[in-house]
């Protein structure tokens, strides 16, 4: 049985207070989720989110990124085992932003998703093409390449614990969302290469998330789509009726 699940990647949105208002806001508008919700904010509100959330039936914590060593002369960054200890039990990986600003190579989130995964932590990996990628109808050989260097040079019962996010580039913070039929083909498409690498069970049970301009108007869209099980929320994810109902869309 694979989990539904809406993460809402707060991104370098607020700061303790603003976090701990918005919190308090969600956690009053959300009783008895239908799938765990994932609440990934800056490093800086790991702690104080997770006090929060803790007790609180399907309140999960993620942080935004992981570092790719274990640990050592990195200033600036925040290691897995750190991010553990504050709370988390998921991390967003190769997220598009990441990719771009921060080039991060499908290399290095390999050795992130070892390195959350050595420490507790569940990915959420992204993957998702640009525009051009789209328009020349590569997008799939994109997401393939994205995949098999990123994550499956893992063993099954590792890989069991990874969650795949599919955000199209062109659709995040755009407010051009991919159709459902454009985000099903997609997600069905993720689902055939992981059975095709670690078979049709695991493949089943995986959850792939959709990403990219998914709000509270198109989330039950979206999510009745059969390999659509939920969404990784940026905007939407900062206002907490917005984000109450996305969560309320899972069927
Ligand atoms: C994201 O950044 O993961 C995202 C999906 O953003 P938005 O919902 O704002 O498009």
């Amino acid at each position: 049985m694979r989990q539904q699940i809406v993460a809402g990647n707060w991104k370098m949105n607020n700061t303790l207070s603003e976090g701990s208002a918005l919190v308090s806001s969600i956690l009053e508008k959300i009783h008895h989720p239908k799938g765990l919700v994932v609440l990934a904010p800056p490093f800086t509100s790991l702690l104080s989110v997770g006090v929060q959330i803790n007790g609180q039936e399907g309140f999960h914590l993620a942080a935004q990124n992981c570092h790719h060593e274990t640990k050592g002369a990195y200033t600036g960054e925040v290691s897995a085992a750190m991010i553990a200890q504050a709370g988390a039990s998921f991390v967003i990986l190769g997220h598009s932003e990441r990719r771009q600003y921060f080039h991060e190579t499908n290399e290095m989130l390999a050795s992130k998703a070892n390195q959350a995964l050595s420490n507790g932590l569940r990915p959420i990996f992204c993957c998702g093409e640009p525009l051009d990628i789209r328009e020349d109808e590569k997008h799939e050989l994109y997401v393939e390449t994205q995949l098999k260097a990123g994550l499956f040079h893992l063993d099954e019962a590792n890989f069991r614990k990874v969650v795949i996010a599919y955000e199209p580039i062109w659709a995040i913070g755009t407010g051009r969302t991919a159709s459902s039929g454009q985000a099903q083909e997609m997600h069905r498409f993720i689902r055939s290469l992981i059975a095709s690498h670690y078979g049709t069970q695991v493949a089943e049970d995986t959850t792939i998330l959709y990403g990219g301009s998914c709000n509270a108007q198109n989330a039950a869209e979206l999510f009745g789509q059969p390999d659509v099980d939920g969404g990784l929320i940026g905007g939407a994810s900062l206002k907490a009726d917005d984000f109450a109902t996305i969560v309320n869309s899972l069927s």
